[in-house]
């Protein structure tokens, strides 16, 4: 290998997927369309920016609101589930009763929402990373090159294997062979990829300790996925920007 070409969120800006700034307006402005089969608690979500940013999302041109990134509401919730805190207002008591399980919820429709917007938006966009693969692979390239993202979103991964190349993901999945197509044809070439922060179309069984593939173009949209194996639920494996790294998955 001797290029190494890092994708970071300009890349996938650059083809209109959302910034990060602009991912709860979007999910606010639209969130009367999002189906119900969606786990997403739409009056905890607008209590939670109302008392903690002062942010009234039923009222006025949401255009016009400055909404937080994701770095600043994760560090929040991240920083109180660090100190064992809670938040006074939004009635966000979990079922049980313990304040860190109810910050934990609030965390995880956070991280799905943002799986969720960045799905359904990047299924519009130019994929300029195809040009990117198109142009690597003619000037024979290629073979010579790894990838590193930090982005989520599968514009990369789709730019390659619609190519009809294969992906190394750096780490081992239980189905890869099954979504790899003409795996022995001597012309798909395996490029490697390295997703810093984790991948829409990955998901972890924390009780097989199992990383599986979503095959295909498929990304995971927020919606929950059971284990074939185990029949548990499954995680995305999605570290977002925050203050605080996450190195608890050992795949990263
Ligand atoms: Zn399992």
């Amino acid at each position: 290998m001797k290029y190494a070409i890092f994708l970071g969120a300009g890349a996938s800006a650059s083809c209109g997927a959302p910034v990060q700034n602009n991912l709860f307006k979007e999910y606010f402005k639209n969130r009367s369309n999002i189906s119900r089969r969606h786990c997403f608690d739409a009056d905890k979500m607008a209590t939670f920016f109302c008392s903690q940013f002062g942010i009234n999302v039923e009222e006025g041109n949401l255009d016009n609101v400055d909404f937080p990134t994701f770095e600043e509401v994760l560090g929040i919730l991240d920083l109180a589930l660090a100190k064992d805190e809670s938040f006074r207002e939004c009635g966000l008591a979990s079922e049980d009763h313990n304040p860190s399980n109810s910050i934990s919820q609030l965390r995880q429709m956070v991280v799905d929402l943002m799986a969720y917007t960045i799905y359904h938006q990047v299924n519009f966009v130019e994929n300029k990373h195809k040009e990117l693969i198109r142009s690597l692979d003619s000037n024979k390239l290629l073979d010579d090159c790894f990838f590193i993202s930090t982005n989520y979103d599968i514009l990369i991964d789709n730019a390659i294997t619609d190519k009809g190349h294969s992906i190394d993901y750096g780490c081992h999945m239980v189905n890869h062979a099954f979504c790899v197509e003409n795996e022995f044809n001597s012309n798909v070439k395996t490029i490697p990829l390295y997703k810093i922060h984790g991948s829409l179309n990955w998901l972890y069984c924390p009780t097989c300790n199992e990383m599986t593939l979503t095959c295909g173009k498929g990304a995971i949209d927020g919606e929950k996925k059971s284990c074939d194996t185990c029949k548990g639920l499954m995680q995305k494996i999605i570290i977002p920007p925050t203050y605080f790294k996450n190195f608890n998955n050992y795949f990263l």
